[in-house]
Order: structure tokens, then C-alpha cells, then sequence
């Protein structure tokens, strides 16, 4: 057999990623975030990505009240770049100085630090084919940018979310993975978010992207993403438990922190390390 793929036929490769797509989709942190979900979305991020050749992937998340990054972005970050990477597509990320030692950490790198007008340098000198944005925080309709509970941390959040409102304009495709409505990409569904979110009217992210993971955690919908895109390539791309572990784990020792909880301890979004893991080892039994 030549076909190294292991989950076989198209329809098979289909079937397993629409599955992915509803594994990720759950919501144990209660966010309702059923109504956002756009099915099938998983699927067409994966293909499209698949056919990429340079990507520049941004995640980062600041929680003021600890002065710290949060534990749900880079580690998704990283496993969409790794992925992509194995795959020999040229990959980097870009995030703001107060979330870049973590990724420093986790070695995602090449690293490039957005400092205020970045924008449009950035996509002249790495002219990425796609754009991926993780768990990060866009534009409400407003211009601020605010947390899940309804505080403005503009003066903590870079305008990252310029690349993505250029990009159309450059024929870029974009991607963006969330779990509250405050993070890029959501502003493809901002009416299903003022009516279901809570605090939705205020802090509903008004940047679309092409393609929008709604997932239950960030770190979750990434996963699915890696595992989608190891799908269409008949290979396993997921980082292994171990990696995922050491990830969440390295960031809180750099004084990183749970997002909800805000307490500097190897959690995301409030839920124990060994959920994340858990469904790790259900996306990949799919491959
Ligand atoms: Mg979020
Ligand atoms: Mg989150």
C-alpha cells in the first residue's frame, strides 16, 4: 500500500475531522457557545492551510490583574505552527512584548514582537499566504479591547488585529480560534454573540477571519486544528501529552497564569491540565 494515510478514504478523513470539530466544541467552562459554532469550519481551516506557504500565527492573552500571560494561546499557537511546520510550510508568530517570553519559552519561534504601527511592515517583509490567530484579543465595536468580564485592557493589547483587518485587501486568508467572543475572528458571528454571550454587546470581537474555530478552550480548537491538518495529511501532527504538559507547565513557571482563575498554576480556562490531555488522546484516537 502506498497510501500511508491512516484514516483511509476521503469520506473517512471527512468524517473524522467533522468529529474532531465536535469534540472541541464542547463547553465545560459554560460560555454558550453552541450558537457560535460554524460547522464545518474545522474542515475548511485544515485545507486551506494545508495548501499554505507561509503562515504567521498570533496568539497572547494579558490578564492585568496578574500582571502575567494566560495559559490558553501560545500552547495552541505552537502545536498549529509545528504542524504546519512538519509539513515544511514556513511558519512564524507575532504577538506584543508582554506575551513574548512565553513563547520564547515554548519555543515558538521565529518570534516577531508587534510594537505599535507593525502592521503593514510585517506583511511586506514576511508576505504570509495565511494568517492564524489563537485566543486573541480583537477589536470590540467600540475600538477597545476587553477580557470576558467586560474590562477595557486596550492599554495591555497591541493591535495585532490589524494584520487581519489588512489582509483581505492583500489576498491573505485568515483563520482565527476563540472561546468567548472577544477574540479575532468573531466578528463573523457578532449578532449570535450579543445574543448569547455574556456581556456580548460590549465585548464581541468585530474582526471576521475567513475561517472561525469556536472551541470551548482556545488550546482545544488548535488541537483540533494540528489534528485536521495531520488528517488531510495522513499523519499524526497533534503535539504529544507530554509536549502539551510541558507547555501549560513551562508557562506558569515563567509566572504565566490561568486566564480565569488568574492564579499561577498549571490549569486553562479554570479546567484541570488532564481535560486538556484527555481530549488530546480523543483526537488522537481519530487519526
Ligand atoms: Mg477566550
Ligand atoms: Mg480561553
Amino acid at each position: 500500500m502506498p497510501d500511508k494515510s491512516p484514516a483511509g478514504s476521503p469520506d473517512q478523513i471527512s468524517a473524522a475531522i467533522e468529529a474532531m470539530e465536535r469534540i472541541i466544541s464542547r463547553d465545560p467552562a459554560g460560555r454558550n457557545i453552541a450558537a457560535l459554532v460554524q460547522p464545518g469550519h474545522l474542515a475548511a481551516a485544515a485545507r486551506t492551510l494545508s495548501e499554505s506557504e507561509r503562515v504567521l500565527i498570533t496568539a497572547g492573552f494579558y490578564v492585568p490583574a496578574a500582571q502575567a500571560g494566560e495559559t490558553d494561546g501560545p500552547p495552541g499557537a505552537k502545536a498549529i505552527g509545528a504542524a504546519l511546520a512538519a509539513l515544511g510550510k514556513e511558519v512564524a508568530y507575532v504577538t506584543d512584548g508582554l506575551n513574548a517570553p512565553y513563547f520564547r519559552e515554548i519555543g515558538a519561534t521565529p518570534l516577531h514582537v508587534y510594537a505599535d504601527s507593525a502592521a503593514q511592515d510585517l506583511l511586506e517583509r514576511l508576505r504570509p499566504t495565511h494568517l492564524v490567530a489563537v485566543e486573541r484579543l480583537g477589536r470590540a465595536a467600540d475600538g477597545c479591547y476587553y477580557n470576558m468580564r467586560g474590562q477595557d485592557v486596550s492599554e495591555y493589547t497591541e493591535p495585532v488585529d490589524e494584520l487581519f483587518l489588512k489582509a483581505p485587501a492583500l489576498g491573505i486568508t485568515t483563520v482565527g480560534v476563540g472561546d468567548g467572543g472577544n477574540e479575532i475572528g468573531m466578528g463573523r458571528c457578532v449578532e449570535k454573540i450579543h445574543q448569547h454571550v455574556k456581556l456580548g454587546a460590549k465585548i464581541a470581537c468585530v474582526v471576521p477571519t475567513d475561517h472561525l474555530i469556536v472551541c470551548g478552550v482556545s488550546n482545544w480548537g488548535a488541537y483540533g486544528l494540528a489534528g485536521a491538518i495531520g488528517l488531510l495529511a495522513g499523519r499524526d501532527l497533534l503535539p504529544s501529552a507530554e509536549q502539551a504538559r510541558g507547555e501549560v507547565e513551562a508557562i506558569v513557571a515563567l509566572g504565566g497564569v490561568d486566564g480565569v482563575t488568574t492564579r499561577s498554576e498549571p490549569t486553562v480556562d479554570g479546567l484541570p491540565l488532564e481535560q486538556s490531555l484527555a481530549l488530546l488522546a480523543e483526537l488522537r484516537a481519530l487519526i
